[in-house]
């Protein structure tokens, strides 16, 4: 754990208590300050209590005497579409709201790094998809090429849950924006963007917040090293910002899809391949076509923005290439999950909106595609230019008749359940098939939740290979 600098004696409330609020009051407490804690779930109050937390009321009256700070959880909303009332009584009381991982930029450097060879670092990755993807890759690289790393924030573990420092680490960072938008330090020595679609606008009041949430990242003197996707207008104008002219390699600028030229610091994938160009000359080049946890255009988005982040560190092209051979793809992200006869079985069931299922889609030559669910408002019909490859649609769920009707022309058979549709699909796929299960929906109709609809799939896939 990282114990929270700044506040020893000190009164700290802290508003939510999931897994980062639970991290967060006990960072605190080893950090000599005095965590009062409360969340609107009486449930998540009785876990604190459990844990041996004293619980305190903040819509009291005199809750707010003598409190030095207040720390809120990320998916609480202090802003749009509205503030939460305790957000907003801590204003009122003139106390300083943060959260986590505002702490933990305060509190991540100690006096014992006076006696390391290479200073600890922190890579933060941000942007609307793939930051986890990103992260984890980031984090493979940095291990297999054996530099000591830990990987926290949305991702496995609450930042302050992390362990302190060793000499030369790397702590990798994958933030999202309701995150960035709120902690009151982010001083990150790399700062990612991967790229950046419409996502959460109810909570940042719009595309302009979600940016600005998103940019605060990268303000000006921070980062020592921007890696920024530019294949939209908001990358390529962070891009300009943070460079001082064409040639400031502080900014290593990513595509997916331009060849990017001129004096700067460049990598981009093209027709399958990374290449790395640094003053006007070709540095290096990938392979990226084989590299079976890394399939399509999106994730050699990610893979050229973690080599970006690595190599700025000084990692060597041929130690990176071998890394990327080895990642095994992050679990419902486009994993590998089988091969029988010539058909490949992929679980992207994370891909829950239209948009990411448009990647997943892109990605594969001919699909045996697996979809439905809770469909989303706007339904599919958005899907139509991605169809080309699908040789067939297996659609399950809510949504199953909705999206049949959207399909038109395109082969699709109504199978209600995920057995049916591994089954069906399964049996009529052929040597070179994909079957692809990238629903284009939420999982609650039928599942808990996303990584369930997966594991799922992965069940009636290990049923089919025997
Ligand atoms: P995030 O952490 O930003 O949600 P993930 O890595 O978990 O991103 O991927 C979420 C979904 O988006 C998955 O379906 C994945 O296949 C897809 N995806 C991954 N990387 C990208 C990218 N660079 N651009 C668009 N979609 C992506």
């Amino acid at each position: 754990m990282i114990p929270v600098a700044g506040y020893a004696g000190a009164k700290v409330a802290v508003l939510g208590l999931g897994r980062s609020g639970l991290a967060t009051a006990r960072a605190l407490v080893a950090g000599g300050a005095e965590p009062l804690l409360w969340d609107d779930s009486a449930e998540a109050r009785g876990k604190a209590e459990a844990e041996g937390f004293t619980l305190h009321d903040l819509s009291r009256a005199d809750a707010w005497e003598g409190v030095a700070a207040l720390i809120v959880s990320p998916g609480i909303p202090h802003l749009y579409p509205k503030p939460n009332p305790l957000i907003a009584r801590a204003w009122a009381a003139g106390v300083p709201v943060d959260n986590d991982i505002g702490l933990f930029f305060r509190s991540f450097a100690t006096q014992d790094w006076d006696n390391f060879a290479t200073a600890p670092r922190v890579i933060a990755v941000t942007g609307s998809n793939g930051k986890s993807t990103t992260s984890a890759l980031i984090h493979h690289i940095l291990q297999e090429n054996g530099t000591p790393t830990q990987l926290a924030g949305n991702i496995g573990r609450g930042v302050l849950g992390l362990d302190p420092a060793e000499d030369g680490m790397v702590v990798v960072l994958e933030l999202s924006s309701y995150q960035t938008d709120l902690a009151r330090a982010l001083t990150p020595d790399i700062a990612v963007f991967t790229n950046l679609t419409p996502d959460h606008l109810d909570r940042h009041g719009g595309m302009g917040g979600y940016f600005a949430a998103k940019r605060r990242l990268f303000a000006e003197g921070g980062p020592d090293r921007a890696v920024i996707g530019v294949d939209e207008d908001e990358g390529r104008y962070l891009a300009n910002q943070m460079a001082e002219g064409a040639a400031d390699d502080r900014v290593i600028r990513v595509s997916a899809a331009t060849k990017l030229a001129g004096p700067g610091w460049h990598v981009f994938a093209r027709k399958g391949f990374l290449a790395e160009w640094r003053k006007g000359r070709q540095v290096a080049s990938i392979d990226l076509r084989d590299i079976k946890g890394l399939p399509g255009v999106h994730n050699h988005q990610n893979a050229c923005a973690a080599y970006a982040a690595v190599r700025s560190l000084g990692l060597a092209p041929k130690g990176i290439e071998a890394a990327l051979h080895s990642f095994a793809g992050l679990p419902h992200r486009s994993q590998h999950v089988g091969e029988r006869g010539g058909v490949i079985f992929v679980n992207d069931s994370k891909a829950t909106n239209v948009d990411s299922a448009a990647k997943a889609l892109q990605a594969f030559p001919r699909i045996r595609w697996i979809a439905g669910g809770l469909g989303k408002e706007g339904g599919i019909g958005a899907l139509g230019p991605y169809l080309a490859h699908v040789a067939k649609a297996y659609l399950i769920g809510h949504s199953a008749r909705d999206f049949a009707l959207e399909l038109g022309d395109t082969p699709h058979e109504i199978c209600e359940t995920m057995a049916v549709a591994v089954a069906r699909a399964a049996d009529e796929a052929e040597a070179g098939d994909t079957v692809l299960l990238a629903p284009a929906a939420a999982s609650f109709d039928q599942y808990p939740n996303f990584e369930k609809r997966g594991e799922d799939f992965i069940a009636e896939v290990q049923k089919v290979l025997g």
